[in-house]
């Protein structure tokens, strides 16, 4: 309507840090209240703005790592010589306030009530957050989904989420793979996910499994096409780059 300020997703806001919750060395998650969010859904990201004093800004996308109805958080990895992680991991404290603005996204997205099959969940480092979204909502909706997460982390100390992802019972089954480094007596998978990891552990194509996988760019597109080497049709692969920079592993 002309003349009436229309509020959306779109639209930045300013939110306040409630709580910061460091997960690894390099990896805090963040917590807000949001004045005016309309809601959101399991695997849709926000995006931060920052604004220097001289109004230089700087723009970035993060996953929603809290699951529908629970209160808006991201986790953020800290990028040594990146430009807005290490602000959001080192500096932003409880209380201080940030522009953003979200939900964003409509195609990452599970929804219990619509999407059947299995969950194959493919995290590449932080790619593992907005699938952190979707294994909470899972939970929370009591949904009977089977779920196994294959998580590729440089090691066991950058596994984000790991004390809940162990915890986390209704038959979520999580695999880790480690590519940089691994603990003595280590049983589980290491080296980076490839095909033959999958076809030992995804789900396989006749039980119509329903995949997403996020993180940097090059493991998504590794991941994504191994699942369509192993008979997944490709509208079953959901995949969420984070980008060059995002999400190393
Ligand atoms: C939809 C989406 C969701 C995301 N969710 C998350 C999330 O949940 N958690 C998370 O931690 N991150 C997430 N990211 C990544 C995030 O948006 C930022 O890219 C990340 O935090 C790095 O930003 P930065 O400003 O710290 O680093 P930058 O300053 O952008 O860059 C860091 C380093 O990478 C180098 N670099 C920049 N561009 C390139 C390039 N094209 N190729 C190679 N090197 C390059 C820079 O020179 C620098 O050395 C997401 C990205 C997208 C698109």
């Amino acid at each position: 309507m002309e003349g009436t300020a229309v509020r959306g997703r779109l639209t930045w806001q300013t939110a306040t840090v409630t709580e910061i919750v460091p997960e690894t060395a390099r990896a805090s998650t963040i917590v807000f209240e949001i004045p005016d969010w309309p809601g959101h859904r399991a695997g849709q990201h926000l995006d931060v703005r920052l604004t220097a004093e001289d109004g230089y800004r700087a723009e970035r996308s993060y996953s929603i790592a809290s699951a529908p109805g629970e209160p808006v958080a991201i986790t953020v990895e800290r990028l040594e010589d990146g430009e807005v992680s290490p602000y959001l991991t080192e500096d932003l404290r409880a209380g201080d306030e940030i522009e953003l603005r979200g939900p964003v996204g409509g195609y990452f997205v599970w929804d219990p009530g619509t999407d059947r099959g299995p969950l194959l969940l493919a995290a590449g480092g932080s790619g593992v957050v907005p699938l952190r979204s979707i294994i909470r909502h899972r939970e929370r909706t009591g949904a009977t989904a089977k779920a196994r997460l294959l998580y590729s982390s440089r090691s066991l100390a950058d596994v984000i989420y790991r004390d809940e992802l162990e915890r986390s019972d209704a038959g979520l089954d999580v695999l880790y793979t480690l590519t940089r480094s691994h603990p003595p007596g280590w049983d589980g998978h290491t080296g980076r996910v490839d095909a033959a990891l999958l076809a030992e552990v995804a789900w396989p194509s006749g039980q119509d499994p329903l995949a997403f996988v996020c993180g940097p760019t090059s493991f998504v597109e590794a991941v994504a096409e191994s699942l369509v080497g192993l008979g997944y049709p490709a509208v079953r692969v959901k995949t969420e780059r984070f980008g060059a920079t995002g999400g190393r592993s």
